[in-house]
């Protein structure tokens, strides 16, 4: 298909989208109005009813029959005076989407008519017939029902004409079959730790959340050329296609100005995201071209994680409207950078204190430190289950490339910081300090972090996990991951730590030993234990996988490997000892995993294996006709000695093309072959193991083939949109 088609198409699409983008006068206005919040409970909710969610919120308590029947009728009213007219629970099963199953709230009643009917049960408990969601074998079992459970702490929403219910999703005997049960429970553990390490510093603290902030990055590209790319439509990445002459070296899009047919339909998105109460802050151009990203501002992490989830879908939508395609996955497009989403983590008090913001008494920071250092310790330690907990297919192709994550996990915290680490490490001792040695440590060392911290914004990018001044950015996460997974890991490591920090701290005062020099002594053994994670240099050099490896720091080498961390006992005595998993649901998690690998492999392989044979090929003939053609023609003008002296770029071409029709034909059926024969493997982790040594590396040879094709066959028989025109959206 022509360039020229693609263009008027493009322009097609534009045209339409002007349509879009009606901006209200003033944002604040609409903000929150398809939102069931607060200020919508006081008003649709009786006191009591409000009481009754408050409590189950901020005190897990459980709300009974009754009240739940008196908030479904006050959501109701609301979601009805809005124009909605079904409801849904709205879950995260073990897949990369969310799942609804709306209900009309119209039910008939006898003698003819109709009422709108919402009862407390529905809102609180539902089952779907869920038996085809990933559930690892946890369902196979005599009993396949599951059910949805309403998650109160995060607020009902509208989306269109449906009223989003917010559920976790279990199975029937009680197993986890989403991200959000696991990761609600490891903020619940971690609330407890935190409180219990709070306790040494303020008295007052009673609840302690953890917080989120994620920059999500993603690509948009025109839906027309979008519908052209078979490999787009059905993987969310392209699995062919040779760079454009000019991508990203110009370093010309990070930050430039926002093309404009994609500002209508950032306005657009930003409205919409307004009035479901995601404060959307940030927008900008990314690295790559038609890479762009939006971040709001941070909020509490099983409510970011929701946000984020509800933006995916919003932003998906709405880029319909403007005739454009989103797309989440890490790595879409060969040769430039691909996504990810940076999760930014703190921990916050109800006295409203930055847990991980240095203070300005050296009290405050001493609580900085200890939970500065207890998160240190948990990367740490669970280094490899970390980088695990943000392995999938698609993140797997950003790991290790000269752009996001590396491949083993480090940890950033600046050259001030460092050196507070340093001083703490020689200056305290197992030895009962002086008075004077305690003074000058304090204000020497603890005391002056607030005055250096500013100085310290040296930014270093390459860094999986970053202090960036007063939380920590955990930058491996893919794009397309749901973030409640790595946080739930991140969470779980810290609480074991915080729970080891105040056992070790406990355990030094009962001996006598005062509590701030038994602080000091256990946040020694923290730092000595665990300040090998600690990377200042370049994340992405090859001397640093070499000192990582000699510091016994971890790399993951693949998807199905990555996967096995879970099945380690540091990984198992985790989760078990902090109740977010029983050895059940490891395991059952750890098939899904490896089932999700092995089938969008096949995927990928069978789509690739597909436009090779029935796009490619005959495309590449097709070009070779013409120049037999073209040959044919020339003998009859030219004399012997002119034809073998002038046809000789024809004729090397058409080689060229036969070899590279030959060997995209034969790999394709030993890919094939392999695909069979690892599919006779019963075991999933093997299958997986197979697949991923087997058939990956088929695809990058058929794919490199095909790249090369790209550039010698005549651009008007090429069937598929190039990176040139589905990557410069002005
Ligand atoms: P950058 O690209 O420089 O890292 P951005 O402004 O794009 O920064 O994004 C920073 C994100 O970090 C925002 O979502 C912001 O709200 C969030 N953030 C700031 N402070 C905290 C905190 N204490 N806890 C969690 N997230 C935070
Ligand atoms: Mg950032």
């Amino acid at each position: 298909m022509s360039t020229f088609r693609f263009q008027a198409l493009q322009e097609f699409s534009t045209r339409r989208a002007e349509r879009f983008y009606p901006t209200p006068a003033r944002i604040s206005d609409s903000y929150g109005v398809n939102v069931f919040d607060q200020t919508k409970m006081k008003k649709y909710l009786s006191s009591e009813a409000f009481e009754v969610v408050r409590a189950a919120v901020e005190e897990g308590k459980k709300i009974d029959r009754r009240m739940a029947d008196q908030i479904a009728a006050g959501m109701k009213t609301w979601a009805l005076e809005r124009g909605a007219t079904h409801y849904t629970h709205w879950f995260h099963p073990l897949t990369d989407a969310t799942a609804e199953k709306h209900e009309a709230f119209i039910e008939p009643v006898k003698g003819g008519g109709a009422v709108e009917n919402f009862r407390g049960d529905l809102l609180v408990q539902q089952e779907p017939d869920a038996s085809s969601f990933p559930n690892g074998g946890l369902r196979n079992t005599f009993e396949a029902r599951g059910y949805t459970a309403w998650d109160p702490s995060s607020p009902a929403f509208i989306i269109e004409d449906t009223l989003c219910v917010p559920s976790i999703f279990v199975s029937y005997t009680g197993e986890a079959l989403d991200h959000k049960t696991p990761h609600l429970k490891s903020l619940q553990e971690l609330e407890k730790a935190a409180v219990k390490v709070c306790q040494y510093f303020d008295k007052n603290v009673t609840r302690v959340q953890a917080t989120l902030g994620l920059e999500q990055e993603y690509f948009v590209v025109d839906s027309a050329l979008y519908r052209a790319r078979p490999d787009l439509m059905q993987t969310d990445r392209t699995l062919m296609g040779h760079t454009a002459a000019k991508n990203q070296q110009l370093e010309d899009h990070y930050f430039a100005a926002i093309p404009s047919r994609v500002m209508a339909f950032m306005k657009d998105f930003e409205v919409e995201a307004y009035k479901l109460g995601v404060p959307l802050k940030t927008r900008h151009n990314e690295v790559a071209p038609n890479q762009f990203e939006f971040a709001p501002v941070y909020t509490e992490a099983n409510l970011a994680v929701d946000h984020n989830q509800m933006m995916i879908i919003l932003l998906r939508r709405i880029a319909k409207r403007h005739k454009l395609k989103v797309i989440f996955h890490e790595k879409p497009f060969g040769g430039v950078n691909g996504s990810g989403k940076h999760c930014n983590w703190s921990l916050r008090t109800d006295t409203d204190v930055n847990l991980l913001s240095p203070g300005k008494t050296p009290r405050n920071n001493l609580q900085f430190l200890t939970f500065f250092v207890a998160t240190i310790r948990a990367v740490y330690e669970h280094h490899y289950l970390l980088m695990s907990s943000i392995m999938s297919l698609n993140n797997s192709h950003r790991l290790g490339a000269n752009e996001a994550p590396p491949a083993v996990m480090s940890i950033f915290v600046g050259k001030t910081l460092s050196k507070v680490l340093d001083e703490i490490e020689q200056r305290v001792s197992d030895k009962k300090m002086t008075a004077d040695e305690k003074t000058t440590l304090k204000l020497d060392v603890v005391g002056k972090i607030p005055e250096i911290l500013p100085d310290n914004t040296d930014r270093n990018r390459t860094s999986p996990f970053a202090f960036t001044g007063n939380r920590f950015e955990f930058r491996a996460v893919g794009s397309s991951a749901n973030v409640g997974f790595p946080s739930m890991v991140l969470n779980a490591a810290v609480t074991q730590q915080l729970k080891r920090f105040s056992d070790a701290v406990d355990k030094l005062i009962a001996k006598g030993v005062k509590k701030d020099e038994a602080i000091f002594q256990v946040l020694r053994t923290f730092i000595k234990e665990s300040k090998t994670i600690l990377f200042e240099g370049n994340g992405y050099s090859s001397e640093w996988v070499k000192e990582a490896n000699k510091r016994g720091l971890r790399a993951v080498k693949d998807v199905p490997s990555a996967t096995d961390a879970f099945l380690e006992s540091g990984a198992k005595k985790l989760f078990e000892e902090l109740n977010l998993f029983t050895e059940k649901e490891i395991e059952a998690r750890h098939e899904i995993q490896n089932e999700a690998f092995v089938k969008k492999l096949q995927i990928e392989a069978r789509v690739l294996g597909d436009l090779a044979i029935n796009h490619i090929i005959p495309t590449a003939i097709r070009y070779q006709n013409l120049l037999i053609e073209n040959l044919q023609g020339l003998k009859d003008i030219y004399s012997k000695e002119e034809y073998a002296k002038l046809t000789g770029p024809q004729i090397d071409t058409l080689r060229i093309i036969s070899s590279y029709i030959i060997d995209i034909k034969t790999k394709v059926t030993d890919m094939i072959e392999a695909r069979k024969k690892a599919n006779t493997i019963e075991d999933i982790s093997k299958r997986a193991v197979t697949y991923s040594k087997t058939i990956i590396p088929y695809m990058q040879e058929i794919r490199d083939r095909i790249d090369h094709l790209e550039i010698i066959v005549d651009d008007e028989l090429w069937p598929l949109p190039k990176y040139r025109e589905l990557l410069f959206l002005r």
